[in-house]
């Protein structure tokens, strides 16, 4: 769509916190309005652009920092993107916004630890929890909470459709994405 503007939604939170789920929600509604859109999902991308990397400090920058490179390329051309990592290091992030400038957007994806261990949709955290997994960010590695976010999804407080619904009035009053054509 000519004129469409880039952008990148950074979603940052916890394993579990909700990034895949409300990141293919927005999906649904973007492509429902005609929009393009790429995403950049992290099992993904260490499945693909960063096979071979682990979750030491260093390699999980490495990774942060392919997929911001990604992002950037996109975003610079006019393609939507959202970008669904845990993204732990508050450093990293910030480079990633260095990069982009004002088409960086960061959503913190918020749900405690208690919250995604409850949850466990991967069971994760139960292993975490029994020492099984090492480096395992919330449990045994650090994630640093975003300190001011552009928007925040308060998983703990809101279903999945509300979050991605919130994040589409978002998108629209900054006149990022097309407004819905009225039905009925
Ligand atoms: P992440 O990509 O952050 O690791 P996922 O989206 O893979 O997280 O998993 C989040 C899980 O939590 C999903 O099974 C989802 O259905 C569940 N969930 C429960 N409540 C919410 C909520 N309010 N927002 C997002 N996900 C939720």
């Amino acid at each position: 769509m000519a004129g469409e503007k880039g952008f990148t939604l950074w979603f940052t939170g916890l394993s579990g916190a909700g990034k895949t789920t409300i990141s293919g929600l927005l999906e649904t509604e973007l492509r429902a309005r005609g929009s393009k859109l790429e995403i950049l999902d992290g099992d993904i991308v260490r499945e693909n652009l960063s096979k071979g990397l682990g979750f030491s400090k260093e390699d999980r920058d490495t990774n942060i920092r392919r997929i911001a490179f990604v992002a950037d390329l996109l975003s610079r051309n006019g393609v939507p993107v959202i970008t669904a990592a845990i993204s732990p290091y508050a450093e990293i992030r910030d480079e990633a916004h260095e990069l982009m400038g004002d088409r960086f957007i960061e959503v913190y994806v918020k749900a405690s630890v208690d919250t995604c261990a409850e949850r466990d949709v991967k069971g994760l955290y139960a292993k975490a929890f029994a020492g099984e997994i090492k480096e395992f960010t919330g449990v045994s590695d650090p994630y640093e909470i975003p300190e001011n976010p552009a928007w925040v999804c308060d998983t703990e407080n809101e279903s999945p459709e509300e979050s991605a619904q919130k994040l589409v009035e978002y998108l629209e009053q900054r006149g990022l994405i097309p407004v819905a054509a009225v039905t009925a």
